[in-house]
């Protein structure tokens, strides 16, 4: 089987002792951690069957900045953006691969969707606007 790079990979990992499937990502681990949402998560719909939130998962999902905040993940790091740096972000995107997510309310986990769609194109590529997911494309100049 290919293997499909997880948005959540651009995150720093958490090991946790649990094995079973995330509940995110999907994949066996062995690492994993509890399942520990707060009761007011409400986007169950977007998650997998399981039993653990795996090491790579963990920290996109529990870090609460990343529901609050828009980012952009490389393989760099996280970088937090204002608001004025959505358009400049969309129109020269950071070296692949990268996952953009843009938050106005904070109160979404849009970026859930984005677990699959790590881009590889700066002229091709996945969005998340709050629960939303764009595609974004540009017209080739040349
Ligand atoms: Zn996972």
């Amino acid at each position: 089987m290919e293997y499909i790079t997880r948005a959540s990979e651009l995150f720093p990992p958490k090991e946790g002792d649990m094995e079973g499937k995330c509940i995110i990502c999907g994949r066996f681990t062995t690492k994993g951690n509890k399942i520990d949402f707060s009761d007011n998560f409400t986007n169950w719909h977007l998650l997998e069957e399981g039993e653990v939130i795996c090491e790579q998962c963990y920290n996109m999902v529990r870090d609460q900045n990343h529901r609050r905040k828009s980012w952009v993940a490389t393989r760099e790091g996280i970088e937090f953006l204002k608001r004025d740096q959505f358009i400049p972000i969309m129109l020269n995107p950071p070296e692949p691969p990268f996952v953009i997510y843009f938050t106005k309310s904070g109160k979404k986990q849009g970026f859930l969707k984005l677990i699959d769609k790590v881009n590889y194109s700066k002229n091709k590529f996945w969005v998340a606007y709050e629960d939303d997911l764009i595609f974004v494309e540009f017209p080739s100049l040349f």
